[in-house]
């Protein structure tokens, strides 16, 4: 892990009674800012936050989630807009999933695939999307039922077999504040603690998805190595439908390594520590 900068963790997904969030905005601040997060985005359903600090120094992006389609065959896009720096010119009739992305951009903040998974996105329809500055690997909140598919690890490789490696973000999507709460973050890596610092490492993917653990992917001479925080397993994912050296396990595992074969073309990796906790990389392309 790079020692320059500061390592900030955020929660960049979280509805309050502004939507259909069961706590209100204060008691949604209050609650990650007593878990030690350093940044929220407040995004409730078609409602804009925005940009603030609290007292107690917690950065609040601007945030909203935009949301259109009701089945899958119209196709379900759950967009989150953060860091917008005026209110995006949308309407709830919207129906293009592209017009969200663009007017979040035009604003000046970044677009977010929001879970994937529990939408049924397709990677070939995403693939067609530009201006993603990346897309939730983990939901929290589709692992509390009703709900249902909170990982969205399939997609993000069936896109990337694409090659559209969208950089992947831990998110929990707090609605109950009851086990969907503070449970899966992103780790940013900013030059210092500040919005206009987390914008910047967001639109940079300088940032992993976790539960705890760390990860830290690089790749060096035909080789993908991980460096991570004591786990039990790691685990390598790439186009390849097999490869004998992609997961290790054992106990506090610190730096594992993946021989690459010479068709893969991009490789993420998973760690997950003795308590079933994990860290999720974004994919990196290999050629
Ligand atoms: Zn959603
Ligand atoms: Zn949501």
């Amino acid at each position: 892990m790079r020692q320059e900068g500061v390592w900030l963790r955020g929660n960049l997904h979280m509805h309050t009674t502004r939507s259909d969030g069961r706590v209100s905005v204060e008691e949604a601040i209050a609650r990650y800012e007593r878990a030690g997060y350093d940044f929220i985005a407040v995004t409730d359903h078609w409602v804009r936050s925005e940009k603030g600090t609290t007292a107690g120094g917690l950065l609040l992006l601007s945030g909203c989630e935009y949301n259109i389609g009701d089945t899958v065959q119209q196709g379900v896009y759950h967009i989150v807009g953060v860091g917008m720096e005026t209110a995006p010119a949308l309407e709830r009739t919207e129906k293009s999933p592209q017009r969200i992305i663009d007017e979040i951009n035009a604003a000046g903040g970044v677009a977010i695939l929001a879970h994937p998974a529990w939408s049924l996105n397709s990677a070939e329809d995403v693939a067609r999307l530009t201006g993603l500055c990346g897309t939730e690997i983990y939901n929290t909140t589709s692992a509390v039922p009703p709900n249902v598919r909170p990982y969205s690890g399939l997609f993000v490789d069936q896109l990337a077999s694409l090659g559209v490696l969208l950089p992947c973000m831990g998110a929990d999507d707090a609605h109950r504040y009851v086990h969907d709460a503070a449970v899966c973050a992103i780790m940013v890596h900013a030059r210092e603690k500040s919005h206009e610092a987390v914008m910047e490492a967001l639109r940079a993917g300088d940032f992993y998805a976790t539960m705890g653990p760390s990860v830290s992917l690089t790749v060096e001479g035909g080789e993908a190595v991980v460096a991570c925080s004591p786990a039990a397993q790691v685990e390598f994912y790439s186009d390849a439908v097999w490869n004998d050296s992609r997961v290790t396990q054992g106990e506090g595992i610190t730096t594992a390594r993946c021989r690459l074969l010479p068709f893969e073309t991009f490789v993420r990796a998973e760690v997950v520590d003795s308590e079933g906790r994990r860290a999720f990389s974004s994919p990196v392309r290999v050629k």
